[in-house]
């Protein structure tokens, strides 16, 4: 059985533009993507999206700083959960949860990912557990909640077979990673937020929000080199783009 990869919009949030690319004007509507993947011997979902708590309480959530920048758009049946309900997979048979980084948009569905093992770089986890509670990106109630975990450092083949591997991608934070996929035809980088936009690809603009820039721009040079080998590159938060992924129960080809 080839591997499957499906797409899900799991609500949208809007920022100053700047954030995603340094110096430009206004505010961005980012969809906020969670991908699933099927495999022979498990199934994976990739990033989790925001909290349910954000659809009914944002405030109480986020908090007032938090919203002087941030407007969420999360409809009851967005969820990660439903997502997957609506095609027939119960969120209890997810067996890998593994976060791009640990942002309250990436980690912030765990909770409805009762029974998977969470998979997150260590030094991604290290750095978001000794952040104060005041964090503005980066909310202990969306991970710390008590999921079995593997902490991996650099490079994880998941099933040992090379069709779905977290890459490090450094730089955004301290401990991002993306993932590959290798479906029967295709190969796919979801890059989480090591590359929000294909103009920031094309251009090597870099956001104006950065742990190391330089990292992130070498992130960027590899990701074009694997873009020139033929693979897909997912990025991870573009409007434009995200209109033409197809979405779950239809998989990516
Ligand atoms: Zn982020």
């Amino acid at each position: 059985m080839p591997v499957k990869l499906y797409a899900f919009t799991c609500g949208y949030l809007t920022l100053p533009a700047t954030f995603i690319l340094k110096g430009d004007t206004g505010r961005l509507t980012l969809p906020i993507p969670s991908y699933l993947i099927v495999h022979p011997k498990g199934k994976a979902l990739f990033d989790s999206g925001l909290h349910l708590q954000t659809q009914t309480d944002p405030l109480g959530y986020a908090g007032e700083e938090s919203l002087k920048f941030s407007e969420f758009h999360f409809l009851p049946g967005e969820e990660i959960s439903s997502r997957l309900m609506a095609m027939n997979v119960d969120p209890g048979e997810i067996t890998h949860l593994i976060n791009s980084h640990l942002h309250y948009d990436h980690a912030g569905g765990n909770g409805q990912i009762p029974n998977a093992d969470l998979i997150v770089q260590r030094n991604e986890w290290d750095h978001a557990m000794a952040l104060p509670d005041t964090d503005l990106a980066y909310f202990k109630q969306d991970f710390d909640i008590g999921q079995r975990r593997q902490l991996i450092s650099g490079e994880h083949d998941l099933f040992g077979d090379g069709s779905v591997v977290c890459l490090p991608t450094y730089g955004h934070t301290p401990g991002h990673q993306s993932l590959r996929v290798r479906t029967e035809k295709n190969e796919y980088i979801l890059c989480g937020d090591a590359c929000y936009l294909k103009e920031s690809l094309e251009k090597l603009h870099l956001p104006g929000i950065a742990h190391d820039k330089e990292a992130m721009l070498a992130v960027f040079r590899r990701l074009r080199d694997m873009q020139s080998r033929g693979a897909t590159i997912m990025y991870g938060h573009d409007p434009n783009f995200w209109q033409s992924v197809p979405q779950g129960p239809i998989c990516l080809p």
